[in-house]
């Protein structure tokens, strides 16, 4: 099979990173759909049923918050999955990918228990599996799925499938799953089924965002708000820059900041780093004698509060003045959490050099997306400037996007 992180022949209209310097605009509406309708027809010799669309999606700002039981703030990207579907015989799923090139056919067996679909297809029965398991009666289907989301950029292509996946057979089984219980479904099929370690996060941007405004999200409820994020109104653009940094040791770095955060609340006697306010942090700080740990537990605490802090000067309309925070939140993971890497210090420098009002990584760190926020008119000019200071320090090339606020998972 293909090694679906590099797909051997991507489709030559999909939404491919721009070439140095140029900032691409989302694939036009409709193309992606088109290409998961085409899909279908060709690979099962007739038309879908119906399409349903999942975007991709990028955290604002509230890293390593999640499982803090804390506050996060993405939104939906323009860049979606779209899956083309429609009904098959008995416990049949049959789903093809643009992206992979191939089809991978499975049965009740194989969704009987996690693990028995293995490579990317296991996004696609671990929702059917988690369906299956909360008692619903999933449809036998057939599904088509094209995508302009990259994968493992830290876009969260994954949760696209998993949103898109799961639209489209709650339509077609006319299953009764309101849209609030969708994301710890998805969540549940990539941690059980697939084996991978994710928050609510992901799933619940997928799902739950909708156009012109950003999700606030609170970890530990799950209530979410849907905070106004007009960028346009603004006259301004958050430039999606794509590190192009190979993502090293994010695994197990991952699993050992887990780890830092949840001994540090045992020893501060909470649930979770959440429990800490920021006016409480510096007796916190004083009761830790490691001074490692107290620099994981500052990260979290002020970036809890930095979360607060921007869903406050969002509600007030003062978009750009959000600028600072991110651009503190990036240094507090480079110099507090320490889960940055050269190329995105380097990206979030050159933008701010360049005039962004603010710039930070975004996502899990050592590698992945880079946002800043600029003026809409200086979007370009800002990714040549990170452009020409990845070339001085000969870093490969890095990926552009512009990101407005989309909708999640709908049908079309
Ligand atoms: P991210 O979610 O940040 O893109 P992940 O590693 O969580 O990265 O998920 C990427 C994986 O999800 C891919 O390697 C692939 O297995 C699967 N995937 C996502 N989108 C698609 C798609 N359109 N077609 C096939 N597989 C996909
Ligand atoms: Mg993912």
């Amino acid at each position: 099979m293909t090694d679906p992180a590099h797909p051997s022949s991507p489709p030559a209209d999909a939404a491919a990173p721009a070439s140095a310097g140029e900032v691409a605009s989302p694939a036009p509406a409709g193309d992606v759909a088109d290409r998961a309708a085409a899909g279908f027809r060709q690979r099962y010799g007739a038309p879908a049923a119906g399409r349903w669309a999942a975007p991709g999606r990028v955290n604002l700002i509230g890293e390593h918050t999640d499982y803090n039981d804390g506050f996060v703030l993405p939104f939906a990207l323009p860049l979606r999955t779209v899956v083309a579907a429609a009904p098959d015989d008995g416990d049949r799923w049959t789903v093809w990918s643009e992206l992979t090139g191939d089809q991978v056919g499975f049965g009740a067996d194989e969704v009987a228990a996690p693990g028995r679909v293995p490579g990317w297809a296991a996004y696609v029965a671990g929702v059917v599996w988690a369906l299956r398991e909360a008692g619903h009666r999933v449809p036998g289907a057939r599904l088509a799925v094209a995508s302009d989301v990259p994968l493992g950029s830290g876009l969260s292509s994954s949760a696209a499938l998993e949103a898109a996946v799961l639209a489209a057979l709650v339509d077609l089984g006319g299953l009764d799953l309101p849209a609030e219980g969708r994301p710890r479904l998805a969540q549940r099929a990539e941690n059980a089924y697939v084996g991978a370690p994710t928050g609510i996060m992901d799933q619940s941007a997928a799902i739950r965002c909708r156009a012109g405004h950003a999700l606030f999200l609170d970890c530990r409820t799950e209530a979410v708000e849907h905070i106004p994020f007009d960028l346009a109104a603004a006259g301004l653009a958050v430039l999606v820059i794509d590190s192009r940094a190979p993502h090293r040791h994010a695994d197990g770095e991952y699993a050992s900041r887990r780890a830092a955060c949840e001994k540090a609340a045992g020893l501060l006697g909470v649930p979770a780093l959440r429990d800490v306010a920021a006016a409480d942090l510096d007796d916190a700080l004083a009761r830790l004698d490691d001074d490692e740990t107290r620099r994981r537990v500052r990260h979290v605490v002020t970036e809890d509060q930095r979360v607060l802090d921007a869903v406050a000067l969002l509600r007030a309309g003062r978009v750009r003045d959000i600028g600072p925070l991110l651009t503190a939140s990036h240094a507090s993971m480079r110099d507090d959490f320490e889960i940055t890497v050269p190329e995105v210090d380097t990206a979030v420098e050159a933008a701010l050099a360049a005039g962004a009002y603010g710039a930070r990584m975004t996502g899990g760190g050592f590698g992945g997306c880079v946002l800043a926020l600029v003026d809409a008119d200086r979007a370009d000019a800002v990714a040549d400037a990170v452009t020409t200071r990845y070339a001085e320090r000969g870093f490969r090339a890095p990926g552009f996007h512009l990101a407005t606020p989309a909708p999640g998972a709908h049908r079309l």
